[in-house]
């Protein structure tokens, strides 16, 4: 057996004791005879299984008590049609920020639910940066405000939490969630698929002030209500059980590193390595702002692109997989999540270093 380095920006790299965790009982869970896919989900050993998983992620985040946290399926993309059923209410429309691919699509779903203001964009130049808080026309009627505070393939990253008054703040997390610390009590809802800095795909959690509950259309369907899974113990109906057991090994992972505030410093350094990189060389460019570059994804251009094909066929043979860039944007990306090691970063820079030498 042979792993390489993964730098997919989802489904995406997992820390390799989870894995072993998971190999290793994966015929038998804890003296029950049977793998965790196989378990009743009303038993009592996987509602331990997802009760220890919720209390992780509470310790992780410090989640208030007046929060609730589900367990869902549709992925991030199913929320962006759940927010405005859910939350909407009697509002007529939501404030959202316009910073890339993935905001764009959250604003055409919502779009089909309420009129969408659009308080700040970065469309302007091609999704380069983070509007400043300053240039955001918020609305105060607005039933809540829509950012993306990763933008997974533009590699734009806010750094800030914006200040929104009494509107609920709404954040798109999928590909920075437990990346660092973040103060839960400034959002009223955040949300995030869990195949980037999570675990397998078929996950969402959504973390939901208890006030915004209680607020869905008539045809909202009841396994997407939010009340109504939050007083089911997201168990409506069956939960993505297997993928709720890998993600608790992630909590219990983390926990093990030190924690978010430990994660933070680690992703710091990482992310950097490659920056640094990226800035004192003449052959490969980053086209972000600096202040707004992503920790978690890393967007790169060589100068040349006509070289693109041999440095991603040179990555792959160097056992560095998945570097090229989103179809939308092209050019290069290398998403470096929590379980991505500081060698496979490392190794990365290496190779960069190589190719420039040789071609450049
Ligand atoms: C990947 C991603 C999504 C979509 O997630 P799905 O689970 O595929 O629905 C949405 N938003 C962001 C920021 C993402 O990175």
């Amino acid at each position: 057996m042979a792993r390489i380095f993964n730098f997919s920006a989802g489904p995406a790299v997992l820390p390799e004791p989870v894995l072993a965790q998971a190999a290793e009982e994966m015929l038998e869970w804890g003296g029950s005879g049977m793998s965790v896919m196989e378990m009743s989900h009303r038993g009592k050993a996987f509602i331990g299984i997802h009760a220890r998983a919720e209390a992780d992620l509470r310790e992780l985040l410090a989640i208030p008590k007046n929060y609730k946290v589900l367990f869902l399926q549709g992925g991030a993309a199913a929320q962006f049609a759940l927010i405005p059923m859910n939350i909407l209410g009697d509002k007529k429309s939501a404030d959202y920020v316009y910073t890339g691919q993935w905001s764009k699509k959250a604003i055409s779903e919502a779009k089909k639910f309420c009129a969408v203001n659009i308080a700040a964009s970065s469309e302007d130049q091609n999704f380069s940066y983070a509007p400043a808080q300053a240039a955001w026309k918020l609305d105060p009627n607005a039933a809540y405000v829509h950012y993306t505070s990763n933008e997974t393939i533009g590699g734009v990253e806010f750094n800030w939490i914006p200040e929104v008054g009494n509107v609920p703040l709404v954040a798109d997390a999928s590909s920075h969630i437990l990346s660092r610390p973040l103060d839960v009590s400034k959002f009223g809802l955040i949300y995030a698929g869990a195949q980037k800095n999570v675990g397998p795909a078929g996950l969402t959690i959504v973390i939901v002030r208890e006030d915004l509950l209680g607020r869905a259309m008539a045809t909202t369907p009841e396994v997407f209500n939010y009340k109504i899974q939050a007083e089911a113990d997201s168990m409506i109906n069956t939960p993505p059980t297997y993928a709720v057991y890998i993600a608790g090994l992630v909590f219990a992972w983390l926990k093990q590193q030190g924690g978010l505030a430990a994660m933070e410093k680690t992703n710091v350094a990482k992310a950097k390595l490659v920056y640094d990189y990226l800035d004192q060389s003449e052959f490969y460019q980053s086209p972000v702002a600096k202040n707004d570059r992503s920790r978690m994804n890393v967007p790169f251009r060589l100068k040349n692109e006509k070289l693109d094909d041999a440095f991603l066929k040179g990555a792959q043979a160097a056992g560095l997989v998945e570097l090229k860039g989103h179809r939308s944007v092209g050019g290069m990306r290398a998403s470096i999540y929590n379980a991505m090691p500081m060698a496979g970063v490392q190794a990365l820079v290496d190779y960069m270093r190589d190719f420039e030498k040789k071609q450049g």
